[in-house]
């Protein structure tokens, strides 16, 4: 780490204590960095990074809800206002109990870079609440939204601030979030994106963060003249992003062996076929259920309870050539990272944020493995958030190939800066730096041109 990083990291830490996720990525963003501060002293005179790091606003507040026995709950509500330097405010809410402070800017932070990857006109935000919709009835899911609205809405708009879905953030909620800010405001206008079809929304939103990934994948390989074909994949997670990662994965003729939820994760050696994965959309999406109900129905799979005791993850100890870590944050540790080398995957790409330690990067980076991070590999769900904005203000919808084209442009386009950066500083292969450079780039030209404000 040179002298800058540690100052600047010893900084970070002494003001905003307690926030260890968020000091995990700027550290790993200051270290990519410091090759370009080398040779570009403007921007470290202009004190662009030490500017970058502070969100421009952070917003929190109370969010009371009755639910349907009249019962009160108090939660926190957060949006992070990080960066607007090449557009209006752009990330997803979080519902999820883990939800504070130091979670929400890490999120915001990698949303800065991720958007401006993109090439789309997008700042940077994120948000959320730690109410935990698990097992809560539509009606207490309407009512939290509802009042978690009732104040955010005055800080929100079309060309200030465009939340999204995350964890525990899809469809339903969005339809619920979108209903009350509707009412507030007597306004309709594209400020939230993930919306219903038939009211505003993208074709391909829902798929477009996994199908991302897995482009992204498909790119990295080809600088190895190979493909998806034929690959064993790991996959986490079961929501949004892991069913469309699956989804995509079999499309280009591999194959699927796993898939995980907050209790546990099941291994399938003869592969989740279409079929399979119709099953886990329905466990999910309808029903709502756990992941362990996959082998009540398939038998020959197996399930493995997972818990946070655990010095490793289980779920990446199985032979495969791809891993895509699609549940959260630090899912895969040092252990986990040699586990994965040491099985045969070469080829890792984040459809979650951050979900590798910064010991379990440097593992991949030695090892020189195909690693796409977080902020490159799932850019697909944010660049079709930015499609339905233009196509909300264009009052249009584009087909779903049209949308599926330009998600896969970009993804290709993300993955030409990765490696042109990467080159371009001196280190061929490392996607960490690439993206981190790649991003960083357009967002600090910026704010030079806008002055310091
Ligand atoms: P969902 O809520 O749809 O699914 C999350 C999945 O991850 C669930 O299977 C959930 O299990 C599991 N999970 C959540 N928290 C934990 C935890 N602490 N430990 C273990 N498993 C956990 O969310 P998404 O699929 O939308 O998001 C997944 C990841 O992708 C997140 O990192 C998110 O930030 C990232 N991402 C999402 C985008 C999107 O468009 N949705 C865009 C870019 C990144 P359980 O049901 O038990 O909670």
């Amino acid at each position: 780490m040179s002298d800058y990083v540690k100052d600047l990291m010893a900084e970070v830490k002494a003001k905003h204590p307690a926030q260890p996720e968020f000091h995990q990525a700027v550290q790993e963003v200051a270290e990519s960095l410091s090759l370009v501060l080398e040779r570009h002293p403007e921007y470290k005179s202009a004190r662009i990074l030490e500017r970058i790091i502070e969100p421009e606003r952070v917003i929190i507040f109370r969010v009371p809800w009755v639910d349907d026995q009249g019962e009160i709950h108090i939660n926190i509500g957060y949006r992070i206002e990080m960066n607007s330097a090449i557009g209006p405010y752009k990330g997803g809410l979080r519902f999820h109990p883990s939800v504070n402070l130091g979670i929400l800017k890490f999120l915001a932070f990698e949303q800065v870079f991720k958007n401006s990857l993109t090439s789309l006109p997008m700042g940077g935000g994120k948000g959320g609440s730690d109410f935990d919709p698990k097992g809560k009835s539509d009606l207490k899911i309407m009512r939290f939204c509802q009042a978690f609205m009732s104040e955010l809405f005055r800080h929100i708009g079309p060309n200030t601030d465009v939340p999204a879905g995350d964890i525990g953030v899809g469809g339903r909620e969005i339809g619920y979030l979108f209903g009350q800010y509707k009412k507030l405001r007597n306004e309709f206008t594209g400020v939230l994106t993930g919306k219903g079809l038939n009211w505003g929304g993208s074709l391909i939103r829902p798929e477009a963060t996994g199908y991302g990934a897995v482009y992204f994948a498909a790119e990295m390989l080809t600088t190895r003249n190979q493909t998806l074909e034929g690959k064993i994949c790991l996959v986490s997670g079961s929501g949004n992003v892991a069913q469309y990662t699956v989804e995509k994965i079999l499309d280009l003729g591999g194959k699927v062996v796993t898939l995980s939820d907050s209790n546990g994760y099941i291994y399938d050696e003869e592969g989740i076929n279409k079929e399979k994965l119709n099953f886990i959309m329905e466990l999910k999406n309808v029903r709502r259920g756990r992941i362990k109900e996959y082998v009540d129905k398939y038998k020959k799979a197996v399930y493995t309870p997972l818990d946070d005791n655990m010095d490793h993850n289980p779920l990446w100890d199985h032979k495969a050539h791809c891993a895509f870590p699609s549940a959260t944050q630090n899912e895969i540790n040092a252990k986990d990272a040699l586990n994965l080398v040491n099985n045969g995957v070469y080829v890792v790409s984040e459809g979650a944020n951050m979900p590798t330690t910064i010991d379990g990067v440097n593992i991949f980076l030695d090892k020189k493995i195909l690693y796409g991070p977080g902020k490159a590999a799932n850019a697909g769900g944010v660049s079709v958030s930015g499609l339905e904005m233009s196509q909300n203000s264009q009052r249009l919808p584009w087909t779903r190939e049209e949308v599926d084209a330009r998600l896969s442009l970009i993804m290709k386009n993300i993955h030409k800066t990765c490696v042109d950066m990467s080159n371009r500083f001196g280190t061929p292969g490392n996607y960490v730096n690439g993206a981190n450079i790649g991003g960083f780039l357009k967002v600090a030209d910026a704010m030079i041109d806008q002055g310091v404000v």
